[in-house]
């Protein structure tokens, strides 16, 4: 899924970036445009070589700030990156380098891969798993145990992170509650069933129609 890509030459192009919250989508210039230098002292980063620089778009860094490194940078430029799970484009914004290598003490060896909507994606089902695996030692686990896990184990399956073979599972935890007089408890049962079955009746569709499907919601997110 990766590929090097070039900076692009109109501004128009950048319309189709993914936005980040922060940020925004479009480069933000400075007007600083300097390149390597080692006699004069400038360093740029090893990830952001000529190809993916948006140029003038330079900005100092505190070398005393960033993790020691054999080699420290100088300059962070906003920088094209792809994402290496949804294929787009986005700016690895130079704000962004100084923050992550300034503030949240990243290494320089740290790059970015994923678009902000992605990493958040990713980032929720680390959480997902974490839960997941905490509730599965649980012993004699309550019905909102029961259903906790049942949803952690059924978004993972939708996520493609669990194999399908895994919602027999979701059916085992579910009927573990299905018994509870509990109003709250036998709604959530529900959700998770017809949610359950939603993902049975996609995945039964002809691979075909379902590709069809796939496409159409990918168009409509975008
Ligand atoms: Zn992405």
């Amino acid at each position: 899924m990766e590929r090097t890509i070039a900076v692009p030459h109109s501004e128009d192009e950048y319309a189709s970036f993914v936005e980040h919250p922060r940020y925004g989508r479009r480069p933000h210039v400075t007007g600083l445009n300097p390149k390597t230098d080692f006699r004069a002292g400038v360093v740029l980063h090893w990830h952001s070589p000529k190809e993916c620089r948006v140029p003038n778009t330079a900005i100092f860094a505190d070398l005393s700030r960033q993790v020691a490194a054999t080699v420290p940078v100088t300059h962070y430029f906003d920088v094209v990156r792809t994402c290496r799970d949804c294929g787009r484009s986005f700016l690895f914004f130079a704000q962004e380098q100084k923050h992550w290598y300034e503030e949240l003490g990243f290494g320089l060896d740290s790059d970015c891969v994923r678009c902000v909507p992605c990493r958040k994606r990713q980032q929720g089902i680390a959480r997902l798993r974490e839960r997941y695996e905490e509730l599965f030692h649980v012993q004699n686990r309550s019905s909102d145990e029961n259903l906790e896990m049942a949803d952690c184990c059924l978004s993972l399956i939708e996520e493609s992170v669990f194999h399908r073979r895994q919602t027999e599972r979701v059916r085992i935890l579910l009927k573990q509650v299905v018994q509870d007089p509990d109003e709250h408890v036998d709604s959530r049962c529900r959700d998770l069933l017809a949610r359950l079955r939603a993902f049975e009746a996609r995945e039964d569709e002809p691979s075909g129609r379902r590709i069809i499907a796939e496409g159409v919601r990918h168009s409509e997110s975008s």
